[in-house]
């Protein structure tokens, strides 16, 4: 079985909003609402100070804290690669899962059901790669098989260096950073 995750150049994002566009569009995501979003961060130590623009979402975590609380297992993870999914019809929208995740990641939708980035599973069963990633026009997010070792996200992550978020928080985030 595959275990999807995406390795995104942190010199090629420009913070175009395209991905952000593109993924409403795609899951028709609720005006005000977001399953994608675009963070610019100073990197680094004076005086080699650069800046990060980053295109983050659901990190599709390995140890996902968002599925262990979830009372109704809503939040599980999916045979589709590993990729953590909430099925609306068993969730509560007691937001237990929005608490847990410490990306920040899910919103609960207008209709009463948590929702956040789901990889475009619905896209990827299809042999098709997510809107935001397709739409890239710098083309700085890779999305693939971490399990492959020749596929392109385990050649760009072991070649270059690179980074996840809050690896404190013991997630284990299947979303790389390539600096
Ligand atoms: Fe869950 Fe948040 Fe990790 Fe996504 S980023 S799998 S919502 S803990
Ligand atoms: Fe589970 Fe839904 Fe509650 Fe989240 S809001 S923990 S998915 S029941
Ligand atoms: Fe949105 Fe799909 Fe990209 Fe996730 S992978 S941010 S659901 S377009």
């Amino acid at each position: 079985m595959a275990r999807y995750g995406m390795a995104i150049d942190t010199k090629k994002c420009v913070g175009c909003m395209d991905c952000v566009v593109a993924c409403k569009t795609e899951n028709n995501v609720p005006e005000g609402y977001n399953r994608d979003w675009i963070t610019n961060e100073t990197a680094g130590k004076f005086p080699a100070l650069r800046q990060e623009i980053r295109t983050e979402r659901c990190n599709q975590c390995d140890n996902p804290p968002c599925v262990y609380c979830c009372p109704t297992g809503a939040s599980h993870i999916s045979d589709t690669g590993g990729i953590v999914m909430i099925d609306k019809n068993k969730c509560i929208g007691c937001k237990a899962c929005l608490a847990a995740c410490p990306y920040n990641a899910r919103f609960v939708h207008p209709e009463g059901f948590a929702s956040k980035c789901t990889f475009c599973e619905q896209r990827v069963i299809q042999g098709e790669k997510p809107a935001c990633v397709e739409v890239c026009p710098t083309y700085c997010m890779n999305f693939g098989d971490l399990d492959d070792p020749l596929s392109i996200v385990s050649q760009l992550i072991s070649k270059r260096p690179n980074h996840a978020l809050l690896p404190p928080a013991g997630t284990k985030p299947q979303i790389f950073y390539l600096t």
